[in-house]
């Protein structure tokens, strides 16, 4: 599952300059051990849409997910590839 807290608020009045509405709506997420958020790269929510599921929504940066409704690692989902320790790199033989 994961949570956001969101903590714009405060910087809107002060900026002077013109920002892109990116930049001004900043959020802060935690993330818990059900996400797969490694490094700094844009993260993605996968949804499981079976009402049994252990983790129904999870936080994931992986670059490699193409489809996010699929079952968490916990209800016996794939694990989302790492960036950088993909096993087709063959970097630990
Ligand atoms: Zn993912």
């Amino acid at each position: 599952m994961l949570s956001v807290l969101t903590v714009a608020a405060a910087k809107t009045a002060v900026s002077a300059r013109r920002e892109k509405r990116k930049t001004v709506k900043r959020e802060t997420i935690s993330f818990d051990s059900d996400d797969r958020i490694t490094g700094d790269r844009p993260e993605h929510v996968h949804r499981n849409h079976n009402p049994d599921a252990k983790v129904k929504e999870w936080a994931c940066n992986s670059p490699y997910c193409e489809d996010l409704t699929g079952p968490h690692p916990k209800d016996g989902g794939y694990e989302p590839i790492i960036q950088g320790r993909e096993p087709w790199r063959g970097g630990n033989r």
